[in-house]
């Protein structure tokens, strides 16, 4: 098979290498994107679109079974649930936005190769694929975008009833029991989700509390539900091997029928003759400058692969930013809020700085347990604070636990992107009643003219 010839070789057609290229193509840039997989990544195929269907399908399948014992006055006949017919439902979500990002690609003048990418050197990769013999491809410039995997303990590898997120997301049959190692982003998301779906969940987290990463406050109400949805929450507690349907731990045994190791993910870095090239490396992640680019002239690096936060609108973002800066425009990585949503019941969403991350700002909540919407929709648990700067009222941070928080995500991060205020935010009219209206109560609030509590 012939050699090719490019100007942008993107290693990677996740949401970081799609995007990228997409751009790159609209920018007339002629791209080729190399994968190894089908385009869209982990993000697409493995990750937050099959985990958020099936998160999806647990929450209908939940509602049902706990209408009957609510205060609405509906009774339902108990579900039942065909996992296989679930995951083939959302295996076809995947497949429908699989031809929708081939179809851009292409709409975008953008060569896809089949294959997996291996530099040669600082403008030559080589390509293999089991069909085909192996390609060579020139560019003259290459981003590295081939993301994540999830890390393995070595006394838990995969395999068999040891699940990583991807075998968790493809199950035929619900499992009776599930211990879940790791009680971060992936572990009760999933965790939550089986056990809503009636699987005996049991969360071992190595840390003093679930979700390290975030404080007490936001996670408090996660923890609540989840004792609420009869899930075993064991902290301090660090797995030790698993056999005969047992999870060993350092805190005592587990029976579980399968084992879910989520304790996160590792850069795809091996492999793909990075070391060859003597990059500078940021600990497993490669180093990167404000515009993407590598130690290496010509060689630019985005998304999971640069490191945390290891999220597909990050990777979004800076594969749009590299295609604009190949195509000459003046930019740079200039973001003060990335917002992150942890789709756990209640949501999670964070957006900018936390409480006391700046020197000079102050933290001010109201509590969902006063907004009208909260209250008609079952789901007073939660709060949303914003942390704003007492020199100019500045928000600088919003944070946020709520049932559906996660479409607040976006009006968060652009009131700090666009540097609004305390009075700016206060003064905007939020329609009533929803939940939208705490984020307004919480700037008048710390304004001192809070209405509603
Ligand atoms: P990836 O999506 O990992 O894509 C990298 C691509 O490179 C892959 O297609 C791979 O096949 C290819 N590749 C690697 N090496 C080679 C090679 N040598 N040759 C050819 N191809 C190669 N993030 C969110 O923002 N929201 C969520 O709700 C969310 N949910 C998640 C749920 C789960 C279960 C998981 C696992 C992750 C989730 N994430 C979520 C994280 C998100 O998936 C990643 O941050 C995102 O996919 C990173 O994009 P990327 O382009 O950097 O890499
Ligand atoms: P994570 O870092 O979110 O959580 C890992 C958890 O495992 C931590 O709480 C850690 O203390 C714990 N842990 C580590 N070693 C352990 C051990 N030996 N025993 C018990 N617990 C242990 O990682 P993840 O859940 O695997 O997710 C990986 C990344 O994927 C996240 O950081 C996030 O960036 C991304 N992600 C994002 C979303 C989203 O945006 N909604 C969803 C899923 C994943």
């Amino acid at each position: 098979m012939s050699d090719l010839k490019c100007k942008l070789l993107i290693i990677g057609a996740g949401p970081g290498g799609y995007v990228c290229a997409i751009r790159a193509g609209q920018l007339g840039i002629d791209t080729i994107v190399v994968d190894e997989a089908k385009p869209g990544g982990t993000c697409l195929n493995v990750g937050c679109i099959p985990s958020k269907a099936l998160i999806h399908a647990a929450d209908e399948f939940h509602q049902i079974t706990s209408v009957n014992d609510g205060p609405l006055g509906i009774t339902a006949p108990a579900p039942k649930i065909d996992l296989a017919k679930t995951v083939a439902w959302k295996d076809g979500i995947v497949k429908r936005l699989n031809t929708g990002v081939s179809g851009l690609m292409k709409k975008a003048r953008v060569r896809f190769v089949s294959g997996r990418a291996r530099f040669l050197d600082g403008k030559t990769v080589s390509v293999s694929d089991t069909d085909v013999e192996s390609r060579e491809i020139t560019a003259e410039y290459i981003v590295i975008a081939s993301g994540s995997a999830p890390v393995e303990l070595p006394f838990l590898p995969f395999g068999g009833d040891i699940l990583s997120s991807t075998e968790a997301l493809a199950l035929g049959n619900l499992p009776e029991s599930l211990a879940v190692v790791g009680g971060g982003y992936i572990g009760l998301e999933l965790g939550t989700a089986f056990a809503k779906l009636g699987t005996k969940v049991t969360v071992v987290e190595a840390e003093s509390r679930i979700l390290p990463t975030y404080d007490k406050a936001l996670t408090a109400p996660v923890a609540k539900r989840l004792s609420a949805l009869n899930v075993t929450v064991m902290t301090d507690t660090k797995a030790q091997g698993f056999s005969d349907g047992v999870l060993a731990t350092d805190q005592g045994e587990i029976t579980a029928t399968k084992v879910l190791v989520t304790v996160g993910r590792r850069p795809r870095t091996q492999g793909i003759g990075v070391e060859e090239l003597s990059l500078t490396m940021d600990g497993p992640f490669i180093q990167i400058d404000e515009t993407c680019q590598s130690s290496m002239r010509g060689i630019y690096a985005i998304g999971d692969v640069t490191g945390e936060p290891m999220l597909a609108h990050r990777a979004m973002a800076q594969g749009e930013m590299v295609a604009e800066h190949i195509a000459g425009h003046t930019v740079e990585w200039d973001k003060c809020a990335i917002p992150a949503v942890c789709f756990t019941d209640p949501e999670i969403v964070t957006c900018g700085a936390l409480p006391d991350e700046i020197e000079g700002t102050k933290a001010t909540d109201f509590p969902l347990a006063a907004n009208s919407r909260a209250m008609t929709c079952e789901r007073e648990d939660g709060f949303v604070r914003v942390v704003w700067r007492e020199s100019d009222h500045a928000v600088v941070g919003i944070q946020a636990v709520g049932a559906q928080m996660s479409e607040l995500s976006a009006a968060f991060s652009i009131a700090i992107e666009m540097g609004a205020c305390l009075e700016d935010i206060g003064a905007s009219i939020h329609a009533h009643p929803t939940q939208s209206e705490g984020l307004q109560e919480a700037c008048l609030k710390a304004l001192g003219q809070a209405l509603h509590i």
